[in-house]
C-alpha cells in the first residue's frame, strides 16, 4: 500500500506528523494531490484544545480523532470512482468546508451550511483534510472547479472569503448605507472588496495592526481607522454627523470588536457577527432592544457562495494579493501554527505538502 505524510489530530496538543496509506477510493470519492491548505482559526483552537472543538466530556465532543486536519484545501484530481460525474483527472479544485448530510431538515430545505451534523472536513474521522500529501473527497463533499490560471494561494483563499461573502450577503447592504468592517485579515480585506460591489454611502475599515492597516490603505475605501491611536466610535460617529453606521460587520472575534459594533451603529442598524469568539463575551444587550432596536445577524460558514467568490478572484474584482502571509512545508507544520498564531504580521497562512 502506498503511503503519504499527512499531521494527525489525535488530541489537544497531540497532532503528529506520520506515514498514513493514501486513502483508497469508494463510490463517488475523489483522490486529490494537495497543492496547499490553509490553517483557520478554528485549526489554532482545536490544537490548543478548546471546548468548542473538544467539549467538556467525551461523548459531547465536535472533533472525532484521528483526523487529519486542515479544510482551506485545494488540489488537483489524480483518480476517482467510476460513478463520479462532471469532473476528469488534472482538474483543479477546492471543496466546501461543511459535507452535508443531506437527510437533515435543513439540508432538505436546501441549507445544508447549517446541516445538523455540522460535519466539516478535518474534524471528523470520516473527512480527511488538507494537512496531507493527498484527499480523499467524500461523496457528498460540494466540489467546485478553479480555473487552471488561479494560484495555489488563490484557490487556498476561496473557503476564507466565501465565508466573507455569506457574511456580506446577510447584511442587505443599501447604497444609503455607512458600512463598518471590524477586523480586516485576510477575510476582512476580501468583505472590502467584496462590500465595494455594492456602492454603498461610505466603507471603513478598522484594525490594530500595523501590515493590515497599511494593506487596507490601498483597497480605495473611505477611511482606514487604527484603533491602537484613535477611538472608532468618536471617528465614526464624526463622519457621519453623530449618526452612527448603518452596517457593522464584527470580523475580529474579539470583545472589545463586538462592544465596538453596538456602539458604533446608528438606530435600526444591522449588526452582522462572523468572527467566531474563544468563549462567552459580555456586553450591554440593552442597545440591541430598548436602544437601538438593532438587526442582530449571524453569519455561518458559505452559503452557496464559492461559485461567485472564485469568479470575483478570477476577474479580479476580489483581490488576494498579500492576504497569504506565509507558506510552510507540511515537515513544518509546527512553524505554520505558531506563525498563524503569534506572528504579528500573519495574515493567511498555508501548508504545503
Ligand atoms: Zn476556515
Ligand atoms: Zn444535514
Amino acid at each position: 500500500m502506498e503511503k503519504m505524510k499527512a499531521l494527525v489530530t489525535y488530541a489537544p496538543n497531540d497532532y503528529r506528523l506520520e506515514e498514513v496509506p493514501i486513502p483508497s477510493l469508494e463510490s463517488g470519492e475523489i483522490l486529490l494531490k494537495t497543492r496547499g491548505c490553509g490553517i483557520c482559526a478554528s485549526d489554532i483552537k482545536a490544537f490548543h484544545g478548546s471546548d468548542r472543538f473538544w467539549g467538556p466530556s467525551e461523548t459531547e465532543r465536535y472533533i472525532k480523532p484521528p483526523v487529519i486536519g486542515g479544510h482551506e484545501l485545494c488540489g488537483e484530481i489524480v483518480d476517482m470512482a467510476k460513478d463520479v460525474k462532471g469532473f476528469k483527472k488534472g482538474n483543479f479544485l477546492v471543496t466546501e468546508q461543511v459535507v452535508p448530510c443531506n437527510e437533515c431538515v435543513y439540508c432538505k430545505q436546501g441549507m445544508y451550511w447549517n446541516c445538523q451534523t455540522s460535519a466539516v472536513v478535518g474534524f471528523k474521522d470520516y473527512l480527511c483534510g488538507g494537512f496531507a500529501e493527498y484527499i480523499k473527497l467524500h461523496k457528498y463533499a460540494l466540489n467546485h472547479k478553479v480555473p487552471r490560471s488561479f494560484t495555489t494561494e488563490q484557490a487556498v483563499l476561496v473557503e476564507p472569503i466565501a465565508c466573507g461573502m455569506h457574511a456580506v450577503e446577510r447584511a442587505e447592504i443599501q447604497h444609503k448605507d455607512v458600512v463598518v468592517v471590524g477586523g480586516l485579515g485576510a477575510i476582512g480585506l476580501a468583505m472590502l472588496d467584496m462590500v465595494k460591489l455594492y456602492l454603498p454611502r461610505k466603507i471603513i475599515g478598522i484594525d490594530l495592526k500595523p501590515n493590515r492597516l497599511e494593506i487596507a490603505k490601498t483597497y480605495g475605501i473611505d477611511a482606514v481607522i487604527d484603533v491602537s491611536s484613535q477611538n472608532a466610535v468618536a471617528e465614526i460617529l464624526g463622519m457621519t454627523d453623530g449618526l452612527g453606521c448603518d452596517v457593522y460587520f464584527e470580523v475580529s472575534g474579539t470583545n472589545a470588536g463586538a462592544k465596538q459594533g453596538l456602539n458604533v451603529l446608528r438606530h435600526m442598524g444591522t449588526y452582522v457577527q462572523i468572527g467566531a469568539f474563544p468563549g462567552e463575551i459580555s456586553a450591554d444587550w440593552n442597545i440591541i432592544g430598548d436602544g437601538k432596536e438593532l438587526n442582530v445577524k449571524g453569519s455561518h460558514l458559505s452559503a452557496l457562495t464559492y461559485p461567485s467568490v472564485i469568479k470575483g478572484i478570477e476577474t479580479g474584482l476580489i483581490r488576494t494579493d498579500k492576504l497569504i502571509s506565509h507558506s510552510f512545508k507540511l515537515d513544518n507544520w509546527e512553524q505554520a501554527f505558531d506563525a498563524a498564531e503569534k506572528d504579528a504580521r500573519a495574515m493567511k497562512v498555508m501548508i504545503v505538502p
